[in-house]
């Protein structure tokens, strides 16, 4: 994998670091513990795996795709990390994201984009770009994202990969720089389902580092993509959300879609159409609460603790002045925005308008969830409504950048659990196309199940 990496990264440009000596040293360590006939930590001892740039890693570099943090070098491993290497997964390096995880492109990195390997003219998706381009590009069977708002799914489906969001909880975000912490979630990105449950069973878990940690058995992931993958979904309940289709879908993303649906009544399942009305609110909603946590979660950079310091050698300049300096030169347009967006909705007198409204709006999306579960055991709808757009489209219009998110966003704010796989290519574009599984908290086995068995 470290050669693959090495002959075409150059024109992928997943990864931000290749950490040779760390990979080469943790796959000795694997051999060695074979060799003196002791059983291997886990199923995944020894395979490769990137990692997104958004996890801290002991001793090698964190940038989170951003200025603000180029050079350094994290004291400490996230939960994340550690149980990564305590399961004998070789960390091959770190890989591309937009700046702090804002965007679904990667163009927002500071470092430049990842290109897609299915066209190299087009993006990867975002935030998570990297993870999923890595793995597209066979430079790693395995990959770890982090989903604010789709980051896992989205990049997942545009590069015909697996993305795994799991119920908010399941996977520490201990060491995951935060971006908008009442949403942000590691998990699992891989090219097939049954190596993303693999995946998923490593690193969740209760972990008292994280106060939002769940303190519950892991869902049985790896068993339910085995009895998925027998291809039997008979007595299974599946919606589609009537609410993701028609202006703004791509006619092939659309039939790619239609013959999902056909193929999961071929394996047995019953699919009735459900309708989630406040799911159309669910992107204004999130770009008032990501941004107001944002803004206060990235007041951390303050030029003292981490990272940049702009001016801080010259005596006329204060505190102020230097925080003012480094902040102006670390961050990207796209942080800047969504900072002085996020701190305006929070300022007194917006507060109740804004944020309290979108937090309603959020519980709103929470009861449409649990009134579908009633009905159904998972829902389904496109992950994306296009394919892979080209590179500098949409960078113009933020707006436009935003749409790309609207059908994974309601399962960050309610905080289950949602995935995509892939779904073929559009007959328009011949550009890879993905399915999202959504299930109710604390059943992610349910989607791994009808996932393995539409694989
Ligand atoms: N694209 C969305 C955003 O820009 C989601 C990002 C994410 O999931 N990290 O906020």
């Amino acid at each position: 994998h470290l050669d693959r990496v090495a002959a075409v990264d150059g024109a992928v440009h997943a990864f931000l670091h290749v950490d040779t000596a760390g990979a080469l040293a943790a796959a000795e360590a694997v051999d060695k513990s074979i060799a003196a006939g002791e059983a291997p930590a886990s199923p995944l001892a020894g395979v490769p795996l990137a990692l997104k740039d958004v996890l801290t890693t002991k001793g090698v570099p964190t940038t989170c795709g951003s200025k603000m943090l180029e050079g350094w070098i994290p004291p400490y491993d996230a939960t994340v990390t550690r149980r990564l290497r305590e399961a004998g997964v070789v960390i091959l390096g770190k890989t591309n994201m937009d700046e702090f995880a804002m965007g679904s492109s990667t163009e927002n990195s500071a470092y430049g984009p990842t290109h897609n390997p299915w066209d190299l003219d087009r993006i990867p998706g975002g935030s998570g770009g990297g993870s999923s381009a890595a793995l597209a590009a066979f430079e790693a069977p395995l990959a770890i994202g982090t989903d604010t708002g789709g980051s896992i799914r989205q990049p997942g489906a545009v590069t015909g990969t697996v993305g795994v969001k799991p119920t908010y909880g399941g996977v520490s975000r201990y060491g995951l720089v935060a971006f908008s912490s009442s949403l942000d979630q590691a998990g699992p990105c891989a090219r097939t389902v049954l190596d993303a449950a693999l995946l998923h069973e490593v690193i969740a878990g209760h972990d008292p580092l994280d106060s939002t940690s769940l303190n519950v058995p892991v869902p049985p992931v790896v068993a339910a993509a085995r009895q998925g993958a027998t291809g039997d979904l008979s007595g299974l309940r599946i919606g589609v959300v009537s609410e993701f289709s028609g202006d703004g879908y791509q006619p092939g993303v659309l039939r790619s879609f239609e013959a999902a649906v056909a193929t999961l009544e071929k394996l047995g399942a019953e699919v009735v159409e459900v309708s989630c009305p406040n799911f159309t609110y669910a992107l204004p909603a999130y770009y008032l609460i990501a941004p107001s946590e944002c803004s206060s979660n990235l007041a951390r950079f303050d030029a003292m603790r981490y990272g940049l310091r702009v001016g801080g050698d010259d005596p006329s300049l204060d505190a102020e002045q230097v925080m003012s300096l480094t902040r102006e030169a670390g961050f990207g347009p796209e942080v800047k925005r969504r900072v002085i967006l996020g701190t305006y909705a929070l300022s007194a007198g917006y507060y109740d308008a804004y944020y309290g409204s979108a937090q309603k709006v959020r519980t709103l999306i929470s009861r449409d969830f649990t009134t579908a579960f009633e009905q159904v055991d998972v829902l389904i709808s496109p992950t994306t409504p296009t394919t892979a757009f080209r590179i500098g489209e949409r960078t113009a219009d933020p707006m436009q950048m935003y749409l790309a998110d609207l059908c994974t966003i309601p399962a960050n704010l309610a905080g289950n659990a949602a995935m995509s796989v892939p779904s073929g290519l559009s007959d328009e574009d011949g550009l890879p196309v993905g399915l999202q599984i959504m299930a109710p908290a604390l059943a992610d086995e349910r989607m791994y199940r009808v996932a393995a068995a539409y694989e």
